[in-house]
């Protein structure tokens, strides 16, 4: 049940490389007016064009600072200036006109105002009874801790009525702030500093002081028995799993650090192909992930697992029932290193593909073909590929080969067991299939550019396929499937019982029994699904996207026939503003329950009368079973009719209205339920 070969097919990668961009740098020189009256800092500097720098003007103790100059202007201080260019900045500095001597330590600014001039009115000489406001500004980083000398206070502002010689000290000091740490079960974490080089173990949950500005590495180690399960808080990472990270202190913050335990405990581990000395694992509910620990596959390990155990929920929720042995034991997902990237080197098997098989205990396990790449998450399903695809086919197991179920051995019943993977896949799990580009609908065109197929007709690993569209046709006949459950004629448990069902019926035999007028069913089916119509609006986009993608790709996606055309059958005949000139029959005669479709565009409205003559029989002998519908669509609007036959044959006039498309669509079928039996037909469209 492999799909690798999609996949080979789809790896057409793109790669780019970025140009070194040169960042220019630019001097930054300072000066102090006067040279006595305080200093700059910074007072000298190269930095990057663009970059921001903090200049604080700190005064001597008898001055106060009173404006930038040259490449600054303004009294603001601390100031930001953006380095554009080449700086050269001039601090000015005044002197007191009263008497206060004002220190300043450790990294900050003091606003001085003058709230009440001296009682005389003079502003020089130092007036006695000048008050003034002191306010303590400490840059980013820093706190202000208060005022000493002959104040001794916190209080700021501070208002200072300085009526006689006063010395102050304003004292800033760095800000520390807490990391609050949080560690489950299973790992500590190593914290190494860029201030002290040192690295701390920490084993137990604790708050920890570290200064502004501090830059930590931190790293995740998982004790012996869990797995690292992410970060919360000031990094968040539940799903890639990045062990090491880096931080840089600004605030108070907290971080969870969270490990897994790699057995849960529930079932017993049983595993063929190697064990806990080359492997690690990560055990859910029922199933257990297996990779070469030389690699770092934990969090592809852990979507794979959570994929797994949706779909393993699911089914056991739609009166499935879980493989043989799996009442006891995990059910084993490998992942295995593709073929083209080190497939040699892992323990697994390197003939390993994509796909399901049975170990030999007789339980089925699931081989996951990955990269050693460490990529997004959302890339990473794409590479592994349909998880919920091949999870599917774990929980039909039991039904196909213990039940023996539409065994898959049987040619015409793997279409049924491939689409009901994929219609699970595109059904349940909700990944937006328009913007998922490999997954969920890429063999839907086959089956559309092969309406004529039988709809059980299956190409995949057998010789009869001859390009892509008719190899992986069974696959997209997922549309049907999907079809039924978006038009609610079946439950969406339908497929996952089919197969407990102990039927031993084909599927398609099966679906006739069990679905009410599935004759009609799929001649409504085969009318909507040529426009798009009945389909949410979603999966519409997608299935007409990846349409595109097969109409302008079939030669990279091996669809071309032997003479280089595209294996396209979506028309039997393409008209435009004229009739057949006749009758015409399709090159490929349309199989049992499939559909043949004739496309007549018209410019003006205009009337054609069709005839229509159906074989009473296919050509081995059964006797046909033939619908002719149409569906008119004019500009997305869609109006649908039929030609009433009579012994297969019939004959109608239709009024064609201007900028129309009509879709004429034979549908075939007849009351078998295997093989290819072909059943002709001819149609002659009269311009009248
Ligand atoms: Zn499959």
């Amino acid at each position: 049940m492999s799909r690798i070969h999609l996949y080979i097919l789809l790896s057409l990668f793109i790669t780019s490389c970025a140009k070194d961009v040169v960042v220019p740098s630019y001097k930054l020189s300072v000066e102090v007016i006067p040279a006595t009256g305080g200093s700059v800092s910074p007072a000298v500097g190269t930095f990057k064009s663009g970059e921001k720098v903090e200049l604080l003007a700190k005064p001597a103790s008898e001055y106060l600072f009173k404006e930038w100059r040259g490449g600054l202007t303004g009294e603001m201080n601390p100031t930001e200036l953006i380095m554009d260019g080449e700086k050269m900045v001039t601090g000015v500095f005044q002197k007191r006109t009263y008497p206060l001597s004002l220190e300043i330590e450790g990294q900050g600014a003091v606003d001085e105002s003058i709230l009440i001039v001296a009682p005389d009115g003079r502003t020089t000489n130092y007036p006695s009874g000048t008050t003034v406001r002191l306010l303590a500004k400490p840059v980013e980083g820093w706190t202000f801790k208060g005022w000493t000398g002959d104040v001794n206070a916190s209080t700021n502002p501070l208002d200072l009525k300085v009526d006689k010689g006063v010395s102050l000290k304003a004292v800033f000091e760095k800000a520390y702030f807490k990391l609050n740490l949080v560690l489950s079960e299973g790992g500590s974490l190593e914290i190494k500093s860029d201030k002290t080089n040192e690295t701390k173990v920490i084993q137990q949950s604790q708050a920890i002081d570290f200064e502004f500005g501090e830059k930590l590495t931190l790293s995740a180690k998982p004790a012996s028995g869990y797995l690292f399960d992410g970060w919360a808080g000031i990094i968040s990472d539940r799903a890639n799993l990045i062990e090491s990270q880096s931080i840089t202190i600004t605030k108070n913050a907290d971080l969870s650090i969270f490990f897994a335990k790699m057995n849960s405990g529930k079932k017993l581990i049983r595993n063929e192909f190697s064990d806990e000395s080359m492997l690690n694992f990560r055990s859910g509910e029922n199933f257990i992930v297996w990779w070469d620990k030389r690699y770092d596959q934990n969090h592809k390990a852990k979507d794979v697992l959570k994929w797994a155990e949706f779909t393993g929920q699911k089914s056991l929720a739609w009166g499935m029932e879980p493989p043989v042995g799996s009442d006891k034991y995990f059910i084993n997902i490998y992942l295995h290193l593709k073929g083209n990237e080190g497939a040699g080197e892992d323990v697994f098997n390197d003939n390993w593909g994509q796909g399901v098989g049975t170990d030999r205990f007789g339980m089925p396990y699931y081989a996951a073909p990955i990269s050693t790449n460490r990529t997004p998450i959302y890339e990473d399903f794409c590479t592994i590929g349909n998880v919920p695809h091949e999870c599917f086919h774990l929980m039909q197991y039991k039904g196909s080969n213990t039940y023996k179920t539409f065994n898959y051995s049987e040619l015409d019943n793997r279409w049924y067991i491939e689409a009901s993977a994929n219609w699970f896949e595109a059904s349940s799990t909700k990944i937006n299939p328009v913007t998922n580009p490999s997954g969920t609908y890429d063999s839907v065109p086959a089956y559309l550019f092969q309406p004529q197929l039988a709809l059980w007709g299956f190409g995949y690993q057998t010789n009869g396929a001859t390009t892509w569209s008719r190899a992986v046709h069974g696959y997209g006949a997922q549309i049907f499937l999907l079809y039924l459950t978006w038009n609610n004629i079946v439950s969406d448990d339908f497929f996952g019982k089919s197969f407990y069902s102990k039927s031993s019926l084909s599927p398609q035999e099966y679906m006739y029994q069990n679905i009410p007028d599935l004759d009609n069913v799929f001649r409504q089916f085969a009318l909507n699904i040529v426009v798009k119509d009945k389909i949410p609006a979603t999966d519409a986009a997608a299935i007409v996207k990846r349409e595109q993608l097969w109409t302008e790709n079939y030669k990279a996606w091996g669809n071309a026939k032997a003479n280089g055309e595209n294996d396209d059958n979506r028309y039997a005949f393409k008209l435009k503003d004229e009739g057949t000139n006749g009758f015409v029959s399709p090159v490929e005669k349309p199989q049992a329950w499939s559909y043949s479709v004739t496309k007549l565009e018209s410019t003006a409205a205009q009337n054609y009368r069709v005839d229509f003559v159906g074989d009473a029989k296919g050509n081995m002998g059964t006797a046909s079973n033939f619908y002719l519908g149409y569906v008119i669509d004019q500009a997305g609007k869609y109006t649908y009719s039929n030609v009433p036959l009579t012994n297969s044959s019939g004959s109608k006039e239709i009024s064609v209205p201007a900028g129309s498309i009509v879709y004429f669509v034979t549908v075939s079928s007849p009351r078998i339920f295997g093989g290819s039996e072909e059943f002709n037909y001819k149609i002659n469209l009269v311009k009248k």
